[in-house]
């Protein structure tokens, strides 16, 4: 189906508060221009040369959010333009931010990405090394990034009720910090991608991440 049909089916069942990430990772600029002339701004990617690319090629008014692991050495070639950060899972990487951030004279919003999957390949802090982090005095000092949020993935299962276990399980920490006070803008849990974002929205997710439903299969 079009992508612009894709779109608006998607934006149609998804409630006000749940912002929608277009995952164009893979797809050329023309899929990209499809999804932004169907009103589109909110563009996700997985690898920063290829954000900086599309970045440069396509219209100012997009913001775009970096949804994969990040190399620290790379922070650099997002920081000038970079709207959101979805996988910061150490104090070191945050710390590159922050020094990016600062150079380019901007304050980059992050979240930190939780693990919650069954799985020993994916990313993310576990909950003592959230807390540590988030007590630390490196983190404390900071003045060019903003966490306003976590992100987690599930298990790549067919099993619903153990996905539905992981998200609750991640809106869980998340309340746990709006609960302390501790941070003022943290507002956003990005959870859910196109096979399981109703699933995660009735979990308490308000920013899905979603790719193949709207731009078709990647090879
Ligand atoms: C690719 C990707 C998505 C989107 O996946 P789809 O299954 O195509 O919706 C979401 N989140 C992350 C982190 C991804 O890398």
């Amino acid at each position: 189906m079009a992508i612009s049909t894709n779109l608006k089916h998607i934006q149609a069942t998804l409630p006000q508060n749940v912002t929608l990430v277009a995952v164009s990772k893979t797809k050329p600029v023309s899929d990209l221009m499809e999804a932004y002339h169907a009103g589109q701004r909110i563009f996700g990617e997985n690898k920063i040369q290829e954000m900086a690319e599309k970045w440069e090629q396509m219209p100012k008014d997009i913001q775009w959010h970096m949804i994969g692991h990040v190399q620290t050495n790379k922070v650099k070639f997002m920081a000038p333009f970079v709207h959101l950060i979805h996988a910061v899972d150490s104090l070191k990487l945050l710390q590159e931010i922050n020094k990016q951030a600062l150079k380019n004279n901007r304050t980059i919003d992050c979240l930190l990405q939780l693990h919650i999957a069954d799985e020993e390949t994916k990313f993310g802090l576990d909950q003592p090394e959230l807390t540590a982090l988030l007590q630390s005095k490196t983190f404390l000092e900071m003045r060019n990034i903003r966490i306003v949020g976590l992100m987690g993935m599930a298990t790549f299962t067919e099993n619903q009720d153990q996905i539905k276990k992981e998200f609750l399980a991640l809106k869980s920490i998340f309340d746990g910090i709006v609960t302390q006070q501790q941070l003022p803008h943290f507002d956003t849990l990005s959870m859910g991608m196109s096979s399981d974002y109703p699933l995660a929205i009735t979990c308490g997710s308000t920013m899905v991440r979603v790719g193949s439903s709207i731009f078709g299969g990647r090879n």
